[in-house]
């Protein structure tokens, strides 16, 4: 007997679950690059991609992932021997400071550990012990994806403007576009980066960078030809969008993927996506009351809604995931960044995922924990269950009348 033949659920936090539609869209013969629809979709991309970032900025599309984005960002505002203040609260800011040192610059860290997010108070000494303005700009993760940490990305905004310092603000929200609030021109981000295989919904291959006036003024001698995203942003030519061929069907993925998103509207997006965290929390608030498995980050305003990481111990972590996965067609994240690797797991809930696929993945880990004998607090799909239910009471006068339709 196997319990795991039917439709399985990719529950890691990117690439994400991609809708029908979106893939739908993207089965089709290559269409002419030179003239006709894909030139007017392509335009017609650009405005719902500074609606979703919320910003009246500029956007580049780059084919790439997101490490791409990380490194188009930097170098389009970063001279060789600049320093960067890279806010470290988890794997991915620590690797997009490790690229920015891959490109000549000076890297000053405050490392924040693994379960943590940024202390505004040490950046604003930091910021304001630099008193010969040195640091050209502070980069920060918006969501974690390994830690799962979301960090006040306006409220490091508002420590660097009461210091008066000049530095560019970058954010990188890769795992959080999409999914989590995210206002780059209210919270005065100067530099944002993301990817399309996470809220977005796109199979992995292009990368954004949104950028205001002043981050393009503050140009160096990093900007290489492909990389620039001035042609990106102003193109005289098709072409330029890209430095060469479309990522064609990539881009009637995301057109379709931004439909759904518009349709749907950002605010509710934001509000699913924190129904739905809430509701994995709930239950993970019982099975913590006994045993091993704890949220990684304690704090809820900490918590990104769009991927959990979870501390259980080694081997468990890897236990767990197999399990589910052999088991029941789910599979968890691996645990990133920690050691060792086999204490932690994530879950990923980004983007194309309801209340139905997050009660599977709750109840699928609760009978994990039956399964290999872990001990947990009970009560935990009991208590999820609460959540969905009182979010969804707004529905119920609408089942009514179905429901009087039907058999009244
Ligand atoms: C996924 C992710 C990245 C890396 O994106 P790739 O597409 O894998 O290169 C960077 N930062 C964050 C926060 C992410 O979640």
């Amino acid at each position: 007997m196997s319990l795991s033949n039917g439709r399985a659920y990719l529950a890691i936090p990117g690439p994400s679950v991609m809708p029908d539609a979106v893939l739908q869209a993207m089965h089709r013969a290559s269409p002419n690059i030179y003239e006709g629809e894909l030139h007017d979709l392509t335009d017609g991309l650009i405005p719902d991609l500074k609606k979703v970032a919320m910003t009246d900025q500029h956007v580049a599309i780059y084919i790439g992932n997101g490490h791409a984005a990380w490194e188009a960002a930097l170098a389009n505002v970063l001279s060789r021997g600049d320093t960067v203040l890279v806010l470290a609260t988890g794997r991915f800011c620590v690797g997009w400071g490790e690229m920015a040192a891959g490109m000549g610059a000076k890297v000053e860290t405050i490392d924040y550990g693994p379960a943590a997010p940024i202390d505004l108070a040490q950046v604003q000494d930091c910021l304001a012990a630099d008193k010969d303005h040195r640091i050209k700009a502070v980069l920060a993760v918006h969501v974690d994806t390994s830690t799962s940490v979301k960090n006040d990305i306006a409220g490091l905004r508002a420590v660097m403007d009461a210091t008066g310092h000049p530095a560019l603000l970058m954010a990188d929200c890769i795992a959080s576009l999409g999914c989590d609030r995210f206002e780059m021109d209210a919270w005065g981000v100067d530099v944002m980066v993301s990817g399309c295989q996470k809220g977005l919904m796109t199979p992995a291959g292009i990368s954004f960078v949104w950028y205001n006036e002043k981050a393009d003024a503050a140009r160096g001698d990093c900007v290489t030809t492909y990389w620039d995203w001035r042609p990106r942003t102003r193109p005289e030519m098709y072409f330029q969008y890209f430095d060469g061929t479309a990522p064609t069907h990539h881009l009637y993925g995301l057109r379709k993927a931004l439909d759904i998103i518009m349709d749907e509207g950002l605010e509710a997006v934001f509000a699913r996506h924190a129904t739905l965290a809430q509701t994995i929390w709930a239950a993970f608030d019982k099975w913590s009351s006994r045993g091993p498995m704890q949220l990684n980050i304690a704090d809820p305003p900490c918590r990104s809604h769009a991927v959990t990481a979870v501390a259980i111990g080694s081997p468990l972590g890897d236990k767990l995931r197999y399990w589910c996965e052999h088991t029941c067609g789910l599979t968890l994240g691996i645990g990133l960044g920690r050691e060792p690797a086999d204490a932690f797991f994530r879950i990923g809930h980004m983007g194309h995922v309801n209340a139905h696929m997050i009660m599977g993945v709750l109840g699928t880990i609760d009978a994990g924990l039956k399964a290999l004998e872990i001990p947990h607090g009970n009560g935990a799909l009991e208590a999820a269950a609460q959540v969905i239910a009182k979010a969804g009471t707004a529905d119920v006068g609408a089942v009514r009348q179905v429901g009087d339709a039907c058999c009244g």
